[in-house]
Order: C-alpha cells, then sequence, then structure tokens
C-alpha cells in the first residue's frame, strides 16, 4: 500500500519492521519504556467504526470499561488498559485527501510513519513531527505531541476535525466549527475512541539541519533568540558538558545528503549506535554511576558534532528509536523558559545528581486546545530524560521540584504525578473539558486510575 519518493524514506522503509500492539506473549499490556505494565480482561481488534461502536456499547451494557491502546509510547500510565483493551491496528490508512484544503483523512490507528511515506508519495506532508514516528495518530494527538516550531503548533494543532465513538457507543463528528473541537484536539483518551481524524497538510518540503555548539552560559540569556531564529529549533544539553547544541531546520531547494550512504548512515544510527554502543554504555553507567560525566563529555564530542545535512522534513525532523529510557516533561511560558533551564541545570549541579540523557528545549507555538501544553500562549517544552540510572528518581523529583514553582504544565505522555487540584490550577479549560468528558462519557466507559487521578472520578 505504501511506497516511498525520497531515498531517505527508501531508507526508512527498507528497515521497518512491523509495528504492533504493545502486548506481551501471556496478553498484557507493557508499554514502550516498560515502566507500565496491566493484564487487560481482553484485547479487541475492531476493524470499523461500526465494530468499535459494537465493542462500547457491550461493554457500557454490562458496566466494563474500554482503553484504546495507540502504540503504547505513552511514560505516563493514560494508555493502560484495566478491563477491555482495544487496539485499532486494523483501522488505518488514508482514507480521503482533498488537495483545495490540503486536508488528509486517516483512519485513528494509522502509525505515523505509514501516514509520514504516504504523504511523501502524494508529494505532501505534515507541517510539523516529534521526534519519532512510531506512534499512531489518535494517541499522538491524544496527548499533544510537538515537535518544535513557534511557526507551528503541536500535531493537536492540526486537526481539523474528527470523528469518535462515545460512551454510549454512539459516533459523533466533531468538524471545525463545533466548539467541541478545541476540547477533542488533545482528547487523553477520555472522551470516546476516536475512529477517523482529518489533518492539515503542506507540500512536501526538504530542510537543511545544522547544529551549533553554544556556551551552557549562554542559552538562558539567548532563549528567545534562539526559539526564532529559524523555522524549527531545539536546544539539546548533555549533562556534565560546558556546550549546548542548537539544531536549526530550514527549508531548501537542495537534494538529501548521503550520510555517509542513503543506507549505511540510518542503518549505524539505529541499530549500531542506538542498538549497541549507546545500551552498552548505559549498561556500564548504571553500574559505575561515576562514570557518567566522562561519557557524557566524550560522546558530545563524538556523536553531537556533526556536519550539515538535508533530508526530507519527517526524517530531518527525527531521530532514530532512542535506546529505552524514561522521560518527564514541562511546558512554561516561553518567557519563563530561560529561567526555567537555569534552575534544571543549577540543580542538577547542587545535588550532584548524574544524568544519563540530554535536557532538551523544544518550542511550541500557543494554542486553543483546552488540555494542550501549549494551551493560550507559545511555549517551551523542557524534557529530562535518563535512562534508568541509580539517580533517575531524585533527578526527576528535583526537576519537578523546580519547575511545579513556576506554574510549569505536564506533558500527559510523560511521567507525571499531578492530582486534578493541579491540573485545574495549571490548565484554565480544565473545567469545560471535564463538563465535555460528562457529556460524552457519563458513565465512565473511558475511565481508568489514570484519569480518575488527573480528571478527577
Ligand atoms: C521514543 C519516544 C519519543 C517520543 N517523542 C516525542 C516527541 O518528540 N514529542 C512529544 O510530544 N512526545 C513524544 N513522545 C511521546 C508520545 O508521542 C506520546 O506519548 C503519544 O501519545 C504516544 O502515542 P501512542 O500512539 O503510542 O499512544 P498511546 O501511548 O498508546 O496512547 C496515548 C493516549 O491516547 C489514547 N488513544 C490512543 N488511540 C486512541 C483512539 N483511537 N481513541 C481514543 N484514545 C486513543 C490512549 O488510550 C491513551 O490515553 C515520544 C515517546 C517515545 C517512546
Amino acid at each position: 500500500m505504501w511506497r516511498h519518493g525520497h531515498r531517505f524514506d527508501r531508507t526508512i522503509a527498507a528497515m521497518s519492521t512491523p509495528l504492533r500492539a504493545p502486548r506481551d506473549g501471556s496478553g498484557r499490556f507493557v508499554n514502550w519504556a516498560r515502566t507500565v505494565t496491566t493484564r487487560p480482561t481482553a484485547w479487541r481488534e475492531p476493524a470499523s467504526e461500526a465494530e468499535v461502536a459494537e465493542v462500547v456499547a457491550a461493554a457500557a451494557a454490562a458496566g466494563g470499561r474500554v482503553r484504546v491502546v495507540g502504540a503504547g509510547h505513552s511514560w505516563s500510565a493514560i494508555a493502560a488498559p484495566e478491563d477491555i483493551a482495544l487496539t485499532l491496528d486494523g483501522l488505518a490508512g488514508i482514507t480521503s485527501v482533498d488537495r483545495e484544503r490540503m486536508q488528509v483523512t486517516v483512519a485513528a490507528g494509522t502509525r505515523l510513519r505509514d501516514l509520514n511515506a504516504a504523504l511523501d508519495q502524494r508529494g505532501l506532508a505534515l507541517p510539523i513531527v516529534g521526534s519519532i514516528a512510531q506512534q499512531s495518530v489518535a494517541g499522538v494527538i491524544g496527548t499533544g505531541t510537538h515537535g518544535s516550531s513557534l511557526v507551528h503548533g503541536n500535531l493537536s494543532s492540526l486537526v481539523e476535525s474528527l470523528r469518535l465513538v462515545s460512551g454510549r457507543g454512539e459516533p459523533v463528528s466533531i468538524g471545525g466549527a463545533d466548539p467541541r473541537l478545541d476540547g477533542a484536539r488533545v482528547h487523553l483518551g477520555a472522551l470516546g475512541i476516536v475512529t477517523e481524524v482529518t489533518l492539515r497538510v503542506v507540500p512536501a518540503f526538504r530542510l537543511r539541519e545544522t547544529i551549533d555548539n553554544i556556551p551552557l552560559a549562554t542559552v538562558a540569556p539567548t532563549l528567545l533568540e534562539i526559539a526564532r531564529s529559524a523555522e524549527y529549533v531545539k536546544v539539546w544539553w548533555l549533562p556534565h558538558t560546558k556546550l549546548a547544541q542548537v539544531f536549526r531546520y530550514t527549508r531548501t531547494e537542495e537534494p538529501s545528503s548521503r550520510r555517509p550512504t542513503p543506507i549505511t548512515g540510518r542503518w549505524i544510527d539505529d541499530h549500531l549506535l542506538h542498538g549497541g554502543v549507546f545500551p552498552a554504555l548505559l549498561a556500564v553507567a548504571r553500574r559505575r554511576p561515576a562514570w557518567i560525566p566522562p561519557i557524557n563529555r566524550a560522546l558530545a564530542r563524538v556523536y553531537l558534532d556533526r556536519r550539515p545535512r538535508v533530508a526530507p522534513s519527517a526524517l530531518a525532523l527525527s531521530t532514530p528509536m532512542p535506546v529505552r529510557h524514561r522521560e518527564t516533561e514541562a511546558a512554561l511560558p516561553l518567557e519563563r523558559s530561560g529561567e526555567a533551564f537555569d534552575r534544571v541545570v543549577h540543580r542538577i549541579d547542587r545535588d550532584g545528581l548524574r544524568v544519563t540523557f540530554p535536557v532538551e528545549l523544544r518550542f511550541v507555538r500557543g494554542d486553543s486546545a483546552w488540555m494542550s501544553p501549549a494551551h493560550g500562549a507559545d511555549t517551551c517544552q523542557i524534557g529530562a530524560y535518563c535512562s534508568d540510572a541509580p539517580d533517575v528518581d531524585a533527578y526527576f523529583a528535583a526537576f519537578w521540584s523546580e519547575l511545579r514553582a513556576l506554574g510549569a504544565r505536564p506533558h500527559w505522555g510523560k511521567e507525571l504525578d499531578h492530582g486534578v487540584d493541579e491540573v485545574r490550577a495549571a490548565y484554565p479549560q480544565a473545567d469545560r473539558f471535564r463538563a465535555l468528558r460528562d457529556a460524552l462519557d457519563p458513565a465512565r466507559v473511558f475511565g481508568s486510575a489514570f484519569h480518575t487521578r488527573v480528571l478527577g472520578a
């Protein structure tokens, strides 16, 4: 079904293994990070909206609960099924393309990787993508997944309309003029089972990536300037090093680079480095945490000092699938992002925390989605990442103790321990969202322990 236009996309296709629901041999749900495991009572794989409605209606009649599992790429328990687990892997693919409006309609279970390839084949692209493309379309919008650009919003902001099956088992269309659309964009899996999504697209484009090393001390004072210095910009800082990396992506007509050759460049990154070298280094770091600072310094010199390259947008903006690790992420108004970053840097230093992964600063244009971390203002999303090293829990606790004080909002797909009162304080439209949930799912067919904690009973 999918064909691929650019050689980088052929590279992806050549390496791709089929993506399957996050379910182990004994029927348990296990998320990608292996931090959340549940044992659902049953797995269902509907292949049409009518079949989805049947599953929901039957569960509602029996007082049961249903949770859709996308790709299981959330670190939080937002996708953890406690009763019936539903996968929409059978509900995938583009259903229509409207070139006049520049919109495509896709079945909700479509993986981003497949959507990117299918769009490219048609000379189209999403205006923005996140770091990886393994996730499902409905799962991605459900948590406000974002890339990094003050010109483009997160992926939920690309939604023009969607269809879902409500807690009563009824199909509901939510179109562009419907005030509920801003509620449903970042749906948290709490409003219904999304079956179809219409997304805004643009003509396919290529990007040139450049990476500049800048002194760590200059990041905070110049962060707003950095954020606005290209259409797509992100910043990485590998703790225990003195330089930060600014990644900038600008549009170009140049042909895609061979990096160093079309196949081995990506293969080396995906398999040799991320599949072999990095896991081995992290295993060493786990046993000998004192070695983490020198390992980071060596990696920054060898891996992060890269030459410019050109690639189709979806590939330029993505990273190879990383080594399994943990993540938490905080969203702050852009104006407070320098102060927030400084606090994190100083806290790592003050507490002597040994951190194995970069701190990442990404920028997201403000939007109107009620539960979006970028609701109402241009935002900086600061990611704290770490392998399963001895300090990871202390690091995440320190990160949040600094950033809670600045009123940060949590990313729904990353580790978070927020309760409903904090969510209501951080998200000004949370009560509207809770009311929409009451209207679409009064019996809480889509309830879970996670949803009760963040949204209330
Ligand atoms: C390696 C890695 C890199 C990542 N990079 C980024 C990044 O660059 N930017 C970023 O913001 N995030 C990133 N994430 C987080 C990830 O994008 C989000 O957690 C995303 O929501 C996961 O999508 P999924 O398909 O796996 O959804 P899941 O995690 O399976 O589900 C997420 C939520 O959506 C619900 N859901 C799924 N499908 C449906 C449906 N059809 N109807 C109703 N509800 C549904 C689930 O029930 C759950 O509540 C990354 C994650 C990983 C593991």
